[in-house]
């Protein structure tokens, strides 16, 4: 089963940390959508799987589209593929594009979850990261949600911020906790050249967030999300049983997903695509760069990926997968880490305990094969 994801590359504003594909240019938005059925439309022979499982509207702000789009969007994606079992159709909201009448006419679309970019409780480090909404508007477009019937409602939350420490960040975790919410994606800040914290950086009027802080407010968010109820199981993401976002899981477990949009990227057979172009210049023709992934990168990948999963990995797979050499290999990278703990053997499995998850990538790096 496959997914569609929709790049919806627009914001009303850019917030400080942000270094996603996106423009301002609102007034380009409807000659976008235009061009993306278009991209669509042509788009049927790209995915090897024709039965869609997810439908995701990510951005930017897809929110700045009217739901009657998004569906009308959603209709299209049925005319050209088997979508008789879809599961998911998950829409990224800004909390204060939630009105009443935005949840009403979304409810009468298929989307049945939402993403809400809530990000923190305090309105003190909402200004300073750019965000163009108030806590009290995000606390009140999960209860408008809630009221209108959505009961799959995700919210982002970003910890690691120089300035606000763990009091904030506790303050912001019983806030979406206390809302009732079924899924919590919680990011750690990364401060990217280009953006306007990575101008400060550079300046030296801001700072980056001590490692131990760093480590300190993830084992904080693992240790208050978990007891609440909610399983660990992917490194920034938080689900109640049964409510793990299926279209973001199918991208770690390898599933093929074809993305329209500018900026958007795509994964089919062992084939990854991308549109890397502005606006502006996708209007007038869609191009894509792509590269046809070796044995090793998806070895890699595969690494990469679900290590940062409760899940881990199948030494008994990547036995299937990619030879008993590579399943071997793997099996005495990690023999160091066994024994450190920075590993544990369930099964033919291994995995990263989740409390470790923030440093997985320097465990990770010793199993990948170079
Ligand atoms: S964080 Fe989201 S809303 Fe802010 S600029 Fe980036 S894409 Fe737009």
């Amino acid at each position: 089963m496959a997914g569609i994801y929709f790049h919806i590359p627009f914001c009303k504003r850019l917030c400080n940390y942000c270094d996603f594909y996106r423009s301002v240019k609102l007034q380009l938005l409807p000659q976008v959508v235009e061009a993306m059925r278009a991209e669509l439309a042509a788009q049927t022979d790209f995915l090897t799987d024709h039965k869609i499982r997810t439908i995701y509207f990510g951005g930017g702000t897809p929110s700045l589209l009217a739901p009657h789009i998004m569906q009308e969007f959603v209709e299209q994606v049925s005319r050209q593929f088997d979508c008789s079992e879809v599961e998911e159709v998950t829409a990224e909201l800004n909390p204060d594009d939630v009105t009443e009448e935005y949840v009403e006419a979304l409810r009468r679309t298929s989307v049945n979850r939402v993403s809400l970019g809530v990000q923190s409780l305090s309105d003190a480090e909402l200004q300073f990261m750019g965000r163009r909404h108030s806590a009290a508007q995000a606390v009140q477009a999960v209860r408008r949600l809630q009221a209108a019937g959505f009961d799959n409602i995700s919210v982002d939350v970003i910890f690691g911020v120089d300035g606000y420490g763990e009091d904030v960040l506790r303050q912001t975790l019983e806030g979406v906790i206390d809302m009732g919410v079924q899924h919590i994606s919680a990011y750690h800040l990364t401060i990217e050249e280009g953006t306007s914290f990575g101008r400060a950086l550079a300046k030296g009027t801001m700072r980056c967030v001590e490692e131990s802080r760093s480590e300190a407010e993830f084992a904080l968010v693992h240790q208050m999300v978990t007891e609440a109820g909610f399983e660990h199981y992917e490194v920034s993401n938080f689900a109640l049983p049964g409510r793990r976002s299926r279209h973001n899981s199918s991208y770690w477990t390898g599933d093929e997903y074809l993305g329209i949009g500018p900026g958007a990227h795509s994964f089919a057979g062992d084939v990854r695509r991308w549109c890397g172009q502005r606006v502006e210049e996708y209007i007038g023709g869609v191009e894509y760069g792509s590269e046809r992934l070796s044995q090793r990168d998806c070895l890699n990948e595969y690494l990469m990926t679900s290590l940062r999963r409760a899940e881990g990995i199948s030494t008994a797979l990547i036995g299937e997968r990619f030879g008993e050499d590579a399943r071997r290999r793997v099996e005495r990278s990690a023999e160091p880490h066994l024994k450190t703990g920075w590993l544990i053997k369930d099964g033919d499995r291994l995995k990263i305990p989740a409390e470790r998850f923030l440093v997985s990538d320097a465990v990770i790096s010793t199993l990948f094969e170079v």
